[in-house]
């Protein structure tokens, strides 16, 4: 087995695979970027090397460096963990060139599987359906919307050296196609450098099933079942899990059987990932199924497998990659119970799932257990930049059935709380609580489908229950400075003119955003009732220590982390949200306006098309320009409604973080 192992790569995959080398008794090599100089898996290697500078293209793609590294520290082998460098051809060949181990499947293979057209060619060969397409050579406009047109609407345009769900496009009519058709192409070139595309029929009713596939250097080849990975917004999965719900036990087996005819056909070494997408509406009694793609990695949503396998994947692709048979044929293994996946991302639904930076200043999560897993790679050092892919950890839980397995990672994030940078946490919970999800009613328009109950209007805002939080903050003390530092506080031993055991009214008005909240509150002792819309609600304090405060309402037990900001605004993180609630003062927001003047870019890109004009009318959230940053496209809305005074950017101008793009009076 290998000595040392450098891992090409950063978050929570770095750490990931640190785990498991560490555990063979191997050691990790980490390599980090001058922003990931603190970060955990720099902290958790053996012996780190720094890449000088930002950028991915800088740093963890940059072949030359790591290669230098890998020479210098002295290591066997490297693993390239997944996104980055991990599906290379170029990178797996220069690794073997020099004489070292490459942590995953051969070069040639890696290239095939990477261009969407011939992995789909090369599976026909192998007698495996593909989704019916148009794929040639030919990527004449006209031609290709003559071929969508026979293929029929709805289709999806994709790039050729697609992944990640970048440049993907569903188009519903044909007036639609070219426009869509030049949006995917723009975007492909700047993902890919390739701005070739092909156009699949839209499977309506789809669902995202995949089988993990293994193969050896000995012929051997095994599959460890399958996962559902459903749930995805901009086509990319948040939520996965094992086994996949519902499935029949022949449509089961006939994936694992025709996932194994690909690893036979391309005498597949390694970790891989069989993707298919599910045809619910077929009218078979059994769901068709298509292979969309092959990827030839370790996949994001590895640990689901893990846990109801009991193996672990790093360690098969680590005998593997050293020459070994695999540990395991697919007849010694089983399915135990059931493992969900959810994936904590710095985002925001409720703006397009725009990604978001900015200083994590706390992170609490639930201990680790048997059935309970983090997967993290940040923590209360991390500063999250737009350098890098917005992953921040994975939750992973495993249950007796999948009923067990929702209620726990309903309680895993009801107790996961992050402050500093606004996440999909809210969404994550509002998905695993619903209704359909729970019945395993999953398909990948799931997250559109129920749109209003998942990203409702007053998502990521106060709610009642967030305001109870601040209000007993405030009103018994806890942000005096003399209380919070000691650990747990009675909270009989505040200091607050409330301890004594008279009764006393008072009336406060918090706000939050642009909702007032007006309270009354009696105290005894540790009971508050509130008044609070017209309602009567009993509050228990319960305990407060550091910064996480437990209450009895109405006789629920809740948790809360509240951290304290500027002029005694606090940060309320409950059930998924992180709100911040201050006292209201109407007299200093008489004047204040209403929303941002200036439309600033939270993140360095470039602008692609500018929609207002100077003098223009424009409503608060209307569109006003769209920008390209982090290789998508963003839209900018306007945050207050006036009249477009001055656009200082046009279509093609370079902007920094920060940079005022227009400007609203
Ligand atoms: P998967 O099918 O495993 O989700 P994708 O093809 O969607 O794989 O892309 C890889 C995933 O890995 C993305 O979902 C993204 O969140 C993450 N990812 C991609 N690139 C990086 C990176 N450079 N660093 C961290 N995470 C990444
Ligand atoms: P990527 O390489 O970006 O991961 P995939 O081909 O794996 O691209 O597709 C990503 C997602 O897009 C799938 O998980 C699925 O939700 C959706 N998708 C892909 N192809 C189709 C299709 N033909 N019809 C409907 N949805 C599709
Ligand atoms: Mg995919």
């Amino acid at each position: 087995m290998f000595d040392r192992v450098l891992i090409a790569n950063r978050g929570e995959i770095a750490c990931r695979v640190t785990r498991t080398v560490h555990r063979m008794d191997g050691e990790v090599v980490a390599v980090y970027s001058d922003p990931d100089e603190h970060a955990p898996h720099v902290r958790a290697a053996d012996a780190t090397f720094r890449l000088p500078g930002c950028s991915a293209e800088e740093t963890y793609l940059n072949i030359e460096r790591l290669l230098d590294v890998a020479r210098k520290a002295n290591v066997d082998a490297i693993h390239p963990g997944y996104g980055f460098l991990s599906e290379n051809p170029d990178f797996a060949r220069a690794v073997r060139d020099a004489n070292l181990t490459f942590v995953g499947p051969s070069a040639d293979v890696i290239e095939a599987m990477g261009m969407k057209r011939r992995a789909k060619n090369l599976m026909e060969e192998a007698g495996v359906p593909v989704v019916p397409d148009e794929r040639g050579e030919n990527q004449d406009a006209e031609h290709l919307a003559t071929r969508a047109e026979e293929l029929g609407f709805p289709v999806l345009i994709k790039a050729v050296a697609g992944g990640g769900g970048k440049g993907m496009r569903k188009v519903d009519r044909p007036d639609r196609f070219h426009d869509e058709l030049e949006a995917c192409r723009r975007e492909a070139k700047k993902a890919f450098g390739d701005g070739r595309v092909l156009i699949e029929k839209y499977i309506t009713e789809p669902r995202h099933v995949e089988v993990q596939v293994f193969g050896d250097r000995h012929g051997n080849a095994a599959h460890l079942f399958e996962r559902d990975c459903s749930i995805q917004r901009r086509y990319q999965k948040i939520i996965e899990e094992a086994p996949a719900p519902g499935l029949s036990d022949s449509l089961r087996q006939q994936l694992g059987e025709t996932a194994l005819r690909a690893v036979d056909k391309l005498d597949y070494t390694n970790a891989g990932t069989m993707e298919f997408i599910l045809d619910a509406s077929s009218d078979t009694a059994e769901d068709a199924y298509y292979f969309m793609e092959m990827n030839t990695r370790l996949q994001v949503e590895h640990p689901v497998t893990e846990m109801v396998t009991g193996e672990d994947l790093v360690e098969w692709q680590l005998r593997v990659a050293a020459g070994e048979p695999l540990p395991r044929d697919t007849r010694d293994l089983s399915v135990n119970g059931h493992a969900v996946e959810a994936r904590l991302y710095a985002e925001d639904p409720a703006a397009g799932f725009q990604p978001r930076t900015g200083p994590i200043e706390r992170f609490v999560h639930p201990e680790e257990t048997g059935q309970v897993r983090l997967d993290a790679g940040v923590d209360e050092r991390t500063e999250v930049t737009v350098h890098y892919d917005p992953l921040l950890a994975k939750l992973v839980v495993h249950g007796a059935d999948r009923e067990e397995a929702l209620r726990r990672m309903e309680r895993v994030l009801t107790q996961t709380a992050l402050i500093g940078v606004t996440t999909n946490m809210e969404l994550l919970l509002n998905v695993i609580r619903h209704d359909a999800f729970g019945r395993g009613s999953v398909r990948t328009d799931f997250i559109d489908r129920h749109r209003g109950a998942l990203i409702p209007d007053d998502y990521g805002t106060a709610r009642r229950v967030d305001v109870l939080f601040a209000a007993v903050y405030e009103l018994s003390g806890c942000g005096d400075r003399e209380l919070g530092d000691a650990g747990w506080t009675d909270p009989w031993s505040t200091k607050h003119h409330w301890r004594m055991n008279s009764k006393r009214t008072t009336s406060l008005a918090l706000r939050s955003g642009e909702r007032v909240f007006e309270l009354d509150a009696t105290c005894y002792g540790r009971t508050y009732e509130f008044g609070i819309e017209e309602e009567q609600i009993e509050v228990l304090f319960q305990e407060w220590s550091a910064d996480q405060m437990v209450l009895s309402i109405d006789g629920h037990r809740r948790d809360a982390v509240i951290v304290e900001g500027n002029n005694r605004r606090v940060t309320v993180a409950h059930d998924g949200r992180a709100v911040a609630v201050g006292t209201h003062r109407p007299a200093l927001e008489a004047d204040e306006p209403e929303g941002e003047q200036d439309v600033r870019s939270t993140m360095p890109g470039t602008i692609i098309d500018v929609l207002v004009e100077h003098g223009e009318r424009v409503d608060r959230k209307q569109p006003v320009l769209v920008m390209e940053a982090m290789k998508m496209e963003l839209t900018v809305q306007a945050e207050r409604t006036g009249t477009v005074d001055e656009v200082y950017v046009q279509a093609g101008d370079r902007v920094k973080e920060g940079d005022v793009l227009v400007s609203i009076v």
